[in-house]
């Protein structure tokens, strides 16, 4: 009831074209979730996502598995919804994806062997200036609809970084290079690591090397888009 006189006096838009939601949409309208590229099924994503690790980290830690929902191009909508999950505060966009990615990862006899679930962290002063991380968001929101544990300890951020933006893949490298060191506590085995979107891979494959380090046997990985 109340939820419907808030929508009354403050209808909830689309966060991709900014039409008015229906009734039954979360925060993304069908017109604009049916524009985004997605991939055909879970191997089209999981090869894809392994040919940018080939392509950007010729060595260096590879996920074992991984999960994608979508590439993004320049100027589509996706791109738009997902720079507001980013940099607007729309915190609930990262909700959204994630029950989209449980659904995805769901479906596969892979999600029995995950440990726990590790967002890639953002450094304290980052999270302070957007006022949440939302790759966390967005790995709560899977640990919810897997039933899995989200470990935010396991490794830490020690620079502040650049943001990538406008970076070419070798200083988007040297960016982030060392970035993430671990955290002192032992990993559990098994981990399914999330990061909010996929460029190059530095950024996952310096996180992955920290949970190896802190013990991890394998460690996955779970995006919401691949930069295409
Ligand atoms: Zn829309």
């Amino acid at each position: 009831m109340l939820d419907e006189l808030l929508h009354l006096f403050y209808p909830r838009i689309c966060a991709g074209c900014h039409v008015p939601l229906a009734q039954d949409e979360r925060e993304i309208c069908r017109k604009c979730i049916a524009s985004f590229d997605r991939f055909s099924d879970a191997e089209a994503a999981d090869y894809a996502v392994k040919e940018v690790f080939r392509h950007n980290i010729p060595v260096g830690d590879r996920p074992e598995r991984a999960w994608a929902l979508y590439r993004f191009h320049e100027n589509d909508r996706l791109r738009r919804v997902i720079h507001a999950m980013k940099y607007d505060g729309e915190h609930r966009l990262g909700k959204v994806f994630g029950t989209f990615l449980a659904e995805m990862i769901g479906d596969t006899a892979a999600v029995e062997r995950f440990s726990c679930i590790v967002p890639v962290p953002l450094h304290r002063l980052k999270v302070i200036e957007r006022t949440y991380n939302q790759s966390e968001v967005i790995a709560r929101s899977l640990g919810e609809a897997l039933g899995k544990d989200v470990l935010v300890d396991l490794v830490v951020r020690k620079k502040y970084t650049r943001s990538q933006a406008g970076l070419s893949p070798s200083e988007r490298q040297s960016n982030v290079g060392d970035a993430f060191i671990p955290s002192g506590r032992v990993s559990p085995e098994n981990i399914l690591l999330v990061d909010d979107v996929l460029t190059t891979g530095s950024t996952a494959a310096s996180v992955m090397q920290a949970l190896r380090s802190a013990g991890a046997g394998t460690v996955s990985l779970a995006t919401i888009a691949l930069a295409a």
